[in-house]
């Protein structure tokens, strides 16, 4: 039935009600979960990487102050696919996501628009926001080097540039050089050093490996306390995670065996990642993804959001969770995170080339 038809047969009301009903039944998705669209002025549509119970209370939050509903799609994986799919008829008016390689990959796709306000540019500090408004950091993680306790000497290692020494010949662990948080690690170590320094640093580290690269982050802790390897480099909140799992109590005695170490703070600092968000280029609520966007900047959701997963507040002098207080304070590389993602391919590249993944080559 053509929609014409459907407006001589109903009252006017009533046949807007059934065209926009047959409309919605028609939305068909490939991803399954799909977000319904809504006309609705007072909301906001999310497509979240960020787990429920990270977002969820803060989200509430947000609704019982604004009365701004938060329509949120959990996606596990495929966002940028999804979003480049849809276009501009995608729902989604924001994205949250971790790490600046997968934002940074949705900037250089096209689908996100630029905003700014003073608040979010008083919040975030300006290395964790693009230099644009494209995305803004909400969270922080640093990549730090995992060192066992028993097997390892204070001083021995201070920088990432440390773990290429020979001295550490088969004691070091990672996972893979395609992940994203080490791309994201390697680009850093370009952004400051360049190419060829990266690429011979890359080198070194591949040649102390004591296996191929393998597992997640807290797979390089087990292997620590299983004494496959002395040093190992994670992001610093699975340390949190580990020390608090009573579901996997084995994990607690993982994070027992290690200490910290804080790379080059004696050079240009640690690399800190973020977690972050960012508005659509399709966005139909704009001002509502803003003021969420702001709501989740500001000193109260930001303890709370930072806690939950045992991350860093991005803006300055919120209370830290005590565990991650405990591990002390760094100085954090104050290079702009847009910087270091430009050099993320070849970062990617430097892997290939060297063929990191493979492991040690020296034997
Ligand atoms: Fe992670």
């Amino acid at each position: 039935m053509k929609h014409a038809d459907l407006h001589r047969l109903y009252p006017k009301i009533l046949g807007y009600a059934a065209v926009s009903v047959l409309v919605t039944g028609l939305i068909v998705s490939p991803w399954g979960n799909t977000a319904r669209a809504t006309d609705d002025e007072n909301s906001v549509n999310l497509y979240s990487y960020r787990q429920a119970f990270l977002i969820d209370p803060l989200l509430d939050a947000f609704t019982e102050q604004t009365g701004i509903k938060v329509n949120t799609v959990f996606v596990k994986k495929g966002m940028l696919e999804r979003l480049k799919a849809e276009g501009r008829n995608s729902d989604a008016d924001m994205v949250l996501s971790a790490d600046i390689g997968r934002l940074h990959d949705m900037v250089t796709a096209g689908v996100l628009q630029g905003v700014s306000s003073d608040k979010l540019n008083k919040n975030i500090p300006s290395q964790f926001r693009h230099p644009e408004g494209l995305w803004y950091g909400l969270t922080l993680r640093a990549r730090i080097i995992f060192a066992s306790k028993d097997r390892t000497q204070p001083g021995e290692v201070l920088s990432l540039a440390d773990l290429a020494k020979p001295a550490l010949q088969g004691r070091v662990c990672t996972r893979s050089g395609k992940h994203v948080y080490n791309v994201s690690l390697i680009a850093s170590v370009i952004a400051n050093e360049g190419i060829d320094q990266t690429r011979q640093w890359l080198t070194g580290l591949r040649d102390n490996l004591a296996r191929k690269p393998q597992g997640n982050d807290r797979a390089q802790a087990k292997a620590i306390s299983e004494g496959v390897c002395d040093y190992a480099i994670a992001n610093t909140y699975y340390m949190g995670k580990m020390v608090t799992n009573t579901l996997k109590p084995e994990q607690q005695q993982w994070a027992a065996g290690i200490r910290i170490i804080f790379p080059d703070q004696d050079g240009h600092g640690t690399h800190v990642n973020i977690s972050g968000a960012a508005i659509t280029k399709s966005a139909k609520h704009r001002d509502n993804a803003i003021a969420l966007l702001e709501f989740l900047s500001d000193t109260h959701a930001q303890e709370i959001y930072a806690e939950q997963n045992f991350e860093y507040p991005v803006k300055p002098d919120v209370t830290l969770h005590p565990l991650v207080s405990s591990w002390g304070k760094f100085k954090a590389d104050t290079i702009n995170l847009d910087k270091v993602a430009q050099h993320r391919i070849t970062a990617s590249k430097l892997v290939d080339e060297t063929a990191f993944d493979l492991g040690p080559q020296n034997d």
